[in-house]
C-alpha cells in the first residue's frame, strides 16, 4: 500500500484480468462479465455474472478477493453472486469467511437473497458481504479511487471510473449512448466499453450501445485504448470491431477470457 509511482514509471499500477466478457448470457468461450483489479496485492472484483465465479477460480484463490463491485442487478452482472455466497457462509475450513466490502445498486442484498432462494435468515448474506449502497460518488476502495455515475440503462445501472498511481481505467457497465459515460472516461488509459448492439440492426434506445457508439463515447473522452466487451454469442464481433475502429482512431480490440492488461 501507498506506493507512490509517478505514472511514467514502467511497472504498472493495476493488473486488470478479463474473468469473463460474454454479454447477457454466456458463450462457448466465456462467462458474462467479471473483471478482476488488483494494485498494491489488493483485489477488486467488478461484476460477478454467470459462470464467473469458475473462471475467477483460474486467477485467484475463492478467499482472496478483496471487495466486490456491482454495475447493476442483470443476472448476466451479478448472479454468481450467489455461488459466491455458498463458498463464503459455508466454508469448510475456518468456519464462514470474513464480509468484504460489496458495492451494488440500490436493494442489492435483496436482491440477491432472493435469488439464492433458500437463505438460511434474511440477514446471513451480510455475514460474508458488506453490503453498500452506490450513489453517484467518488469513493476509496483499497489503493484504488472509484467514481460511480449512473448511466443509461433499464435497471439502476452504473459505470466506474477507477484511478490507481495516476493510471485510469473506466468501464461502461451496460449502457446506451450518455454524457456520464463520456465523463467516466476523460482521459482514460483503458475503456472498457460494452458493445452489445450490431450498428443498423438493433436500435433500443437507453439500453446498448453498438459498435459505433462504443467508439464514439471513447473519442468523444479522448481516451487512449478502447477494449469492446460484453459481444453477446449471436453479436458478430468482427463487425463491432471495425465499427467502433471507423468511430475512434486509437487502438481497439475484442476483450477475451482470461486476457491480462497493465495499466
Ligand atoms: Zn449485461
Ligand atoms: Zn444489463
Amino acid at each position: 500500500m501507498g506506493r507512490c509511482a509517478a505514472p511514467t514509471e514502467v511497472y504498472p499500477a493495476m493488473n486488470l484480468t478479463v474473468v469473463g466478457c460474454s454479454g447477457s448470457f454466456p458463450s462457448a468461450d466465456s462467462a458474462c462479465s467479471s473483471y478482476l483489479l488488483e494494485a498494491d496485492g489488493f483485489r477488486l472484483l467488478i461484476d460477478m455474472g454467470n459462470g464467473a465465479l469458475g473462471e475467477l477460480q483460474r486467477h485467484v484463490g475463492l478467499y482472496d478477493l478483496d471487495a466486490v463491485l456491482l454495475s447493476h442487478l442483470h443476472a448476466d452482472h451479478c448472479i454468481d453472486m450467489c455461488g459466491y455466497f455458498v463458498a463464503r457462509y459455508y466454508r469448510h475450513d475456518g468456519g464462514p469467511a470474513s464480509a468484504i466490502p460489496v458495492y451494488g445498486p440500490t436493494g442489492t442484498e435483496r436482491r440477491l437473497s432472493i435469488a439464492y432462494g433458500d437463505v438460511p435468515d434474511e440477514k446471513c448474506m451480510s455475514e460474508v458481504f458488506d453490503f453498500r449502497t452506490l450513489r453517484p460518488s467518488s469513493f476509496r476502495v483499497g489503493p484504488f479511487q472509484v467514481t460511480a455515475d449512473q448511466v443509461s440503462h433499464p435497471v439502476e445501472a452504473y459505470g466506474f471510473r477507477i484511478e490507481c498511481d495516476g493510471r485510469v481505467l473506466a468501464y461502461s457497465g451496460d449502457t446506451g449512448p450518455c454524457e456520464p459515460l463520456v465523463g467516466l472516461a476523460r482521459g482514460a488509459d483503458l475503456f472498457l466499453c460494452e458493445a452489445s448492439f450490431t450498428l443498423g440492426k438493433e436500435d433500443i434506445p437507453e439500453l446498448h450501445l453498438n459498435g459505433r457508439e462504443a467508439g464514439e463515447a471513447a473519442a468523444a473522452a479522448g481516451v487512449d485504448r478502447l477494449v469492446l466487451t460484453h459481444i453477446p454469442p449471436w453479436t458478430n464481433p468482427a463487425v463491432n470491431l471495425r465499427d467502433a475502429q471507423a468511430a475512434f482512431p486509437g487502438p481497439v480490440e475484442l476483450a477475451k477470457a482470461g486476457a491480462v492488461y497493465e495499466l
